[in-house]
């Protein structure tokens, strides 16, 4: 059996064809040297890539090198490695001799199951549509041939408002336990760092999966506690709770140690075994027979410029104050604790990077190329393959509109709405012009004013642009978010 090069995101049980396979991993320190990371992301990749080396034993080769190519070099046998989740990475070992490239392991459709179905289909593929045909592809929610509960998404039932007294009534997620290893990376991190080695965001205990075992013990304690809460407060966002009802295993499912089919069938049988509401799991398997492999298999979809997009024309740099996460240099509160929450966490949940990280960014006229770098290496989670549709896609727009029907772009009155970040704010939601008017009101009008003959017209775009076209103050507005630019607000 040839011995099977495991990629750092390729570390759980389903990358092996058998439990004796030979195994090759390896730990580069270019990766690090090359871009600047958060630090506990880094912390959280070698750890796991570590724990996986303590737990293969003699059966992998765990190599430590400056570079992929120094390692390699070292390695007589040949060798086989799962198609790898980035373009660079692919062109790499297919440029290997001795090196076998398998089919792609980690997501629940195969890429050639989705080509098949996208060559098929004529006009725009959106997620709504491949989603029903992962959901009937792989049987998944089906009774007879239709959906449970009658239609494809029950997201209409999902989407509530945060609980009014600041507290959603479910257990927290199980937090794993440090040991030698994460005690050694640590060691390891800081003599990085004393030799120039830069990394953002604070150190914090590790609170991301590093292990299979982990990773499996989350989604447990996940079906059972905090999916029935999952849908009504998917949306929502509270300053006093940053994780929900949300499963946090977004970085256990990129790594590799869960396979996601085992969280979408958990699920299903939450459903059918212990009357877990229908909306709630709907909502998580969309998540993940969805959005997850609908954003993987765009990136291989479609061609490889997708990435540098800028149909916007956004031209600012990002300012220093968001590449280093100060979010002390911030009064919006919203932004500032949302930031907060990269800074400590290297993560917050799927709104907050949406409407408030991304809205923020789309209004500035940041460029996308800039944020897609800043949402991989600050986030525990990120990766080359998921930020193409994530950020330049669905949150920068700046294709217009393969993914979206319109921008992802709101203002105050929508954070208001679904959060309780306004009533401790220094602004005022409801104002777009003044001390006290709210930067993402403002902000709004303004991207809109600019945009308004580059985004393609429909009729919800039409409605809003009749409405900007009545404000009597546009030009004030404009004018003060031009002064306001991308200083912290
Ligand atoms: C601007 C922006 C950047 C993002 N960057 C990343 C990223 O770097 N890595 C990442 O995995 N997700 C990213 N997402 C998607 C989503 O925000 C995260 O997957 C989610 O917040 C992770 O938290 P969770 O595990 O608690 O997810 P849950 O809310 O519990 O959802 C369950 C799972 O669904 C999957 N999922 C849901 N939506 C998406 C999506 N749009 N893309 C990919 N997977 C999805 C994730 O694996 C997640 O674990 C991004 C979204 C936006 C708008
Ligand atoms: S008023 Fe505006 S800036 Fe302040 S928290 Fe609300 S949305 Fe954010």
């Amino acid at each position: 059996m040839s011995r099977r090069l495991l990629f750092a995101d390729q570390l759980g049980p389903h990358f092996l064809d058998d439990r004796r396979q030979p195994v090759l991993l390896i730990e580069s320190k270019a990766v690090f040297r090359r871009r600047v990371h958060h630090r506990q992301k880094a912390h959280l990749i070698l750890s796991a890539l570590r724990h996986r080396a303590a737990e293969l034993g003699d059966q992998a080769v765990f190599l430590r090198a400056e570079t992929y190519g120094q390692a390699l070099r070292k390695v007589r046998e040949p060798l086989e490695v799962c198609h790898p989740t980035s373009r660079r990475a692919l062109d790499f070992v297919r440029g290997l001799d001795r090196v076998t490239v398998l089919p792609e392991r980690g997501y629940v459709t195969s890429l050639a199951d989705f080509a098949e179905w996208a060559d098929r289909r004529r006009g725009a593929l959106r997620m709504e549509a491949f989603y029903r045909f992962a959901r009937e592809h792989h049987g998944v929610l089906l009774d007879g041939g239709d959906p449970a509960g009658g239609r494809w998404s029950l997201d209409i039932e999902n989407r509530e408002p945060p609980p009014k007294d600041g507290k959603l009534d479910v257990p927290a997620p199980p937090m794993p336990k440090e040991d030698d290893i994460d005690a050694e990376v640590r060691a390891d991190l800081d003599r990085w760092e004393r030799e120039g080695i830069r990394f953002v965001g604070r150190d914090g205990p590790r609170r991301f999966p590093a292990t299979t075992k982990e990773a499996k013990a989350r989604l447990r304690h996940f079906l059972r506690h905090r999916l029935a809460a999952f849908g009504p407060y998917e949306d929502a966002m509270l300053s006093t709770d940053p994780w929900l009802a949300h499963s946090m295993l977004s970085s256990s499912f990129n790594l590799g140690l869960l396979d996601p089919m085992e969280a979408v069938r958990g699920a299903e049988r939450a459903y059918r075994r212990e009357g877990a509401p229908l909306p709630s799991v709907e909502g998580f398997v969309r998540q993940i027979l969805g959005w997850r492999d609908y954003i993987w298999h765009t990136y291989w979809y479609f061609e490889a410029g997708w990435r540098t997009s800028n149909e916007l024309g956004a031209r600012r740099s990002l300012p220093g104050w968001w590449n280093d996460l100060d979010a002390d240099a911030v009064d919006a509160h919203c932004l500032s604790d949302v930031l907060a929450g990269v800074r400590d966490r290297a993560w917050v949940h799927h709104i907050p990077r949406l409407m408030v990280l991304g809205n923020y960014a789309l209004q500035r006229g940041w460029r996308p190329a800039e944020l897609v770098e800043w949402f991989h290496t600050r986030f525990v989670d990120g990766y080359e393959w998921v930020m193409t549709g994530n950020v330049v896609g669905m949150s920068q727009y700046a294709d217009l509109g393969r993914m979206t029907t319109k921008p992802y772009v709101g203002g105050g009155a929508y954070i208001n709405r679904m959060s309780d970040y306004c009533g401790g704010c220094r602004y005022d939601p409801r104002k777009r012009l003044g001390e006290d008017a709210c930067p993402f009101t403002a902000g709004y009008w303004a991207f809109l004013s600019r945009n308004r003959d580059r985004i393609p017209g429909n009729a919800r775009m039409a409605r809003t642009m009749k409405q900007m076209d009545r404000l009597a103050d546009l030009d004030a507005v404009v004018a003060q978010e031009k002064r306001r630019g991308s200083d912290p607000p």
